[in-house]
């Protein structure tokens, strides 16, 4: 049994008006990435920004935001939540930084992610 829960519909695939929950996104350190989420690139360890989102289908439509550039995975296998983890190169971690300071509302949209991408050092 777990006692996480999903603060707004327990379990359900909520979502807002535009984007995604992307709740409590943070910078976690090296981990393994899908690559960069600015330039690209192969899977590796990166420094990487982690957030928390509704459920696995959630995760996915998030990671499909970034262009596969992101993966998701479940914490928990007694519970739906799941996370998913965004990499950043070392030329690019101003750009993860801004991701953080953008999702700061616990919502993820396509616009934000290009913002971040353009943000400059
Ligand atoms: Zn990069």
């Amino acid at each position: 049994m777990t006692t996480r829960t999903n603060p707004r519909r327990d379990g359900r695939d909520a979502r807002p008006k535009s984007g995604e929950y992307f709740r409590g996104c943070r910078v976690v350190g090296i981990t393994l990435t899908r690559g960069c989420f600015v330039c690209g690139g192969y899977a590796n360890f990166r420094s990487a920004a982690r957030a928390r989102v509704t459920c696995v289908n959630a995760g996915e439509r998030v990671v499909a935001l970034f262009d596969g550039a992101a993966r998701v995975s479940r914490n928990d296998p007694d519970s739906e939540a799941a996370q998913v983890t965004v990499g950043a190169c070392d030329k690019h971690l101003k750009n993860l930084a801004a991701l953080v300071r953008l999702t700061k509302n616990d919502i993820i949209t396509a616009r934000k992610i290009r913002r971040a991408q353009k943000a400059k050092p």
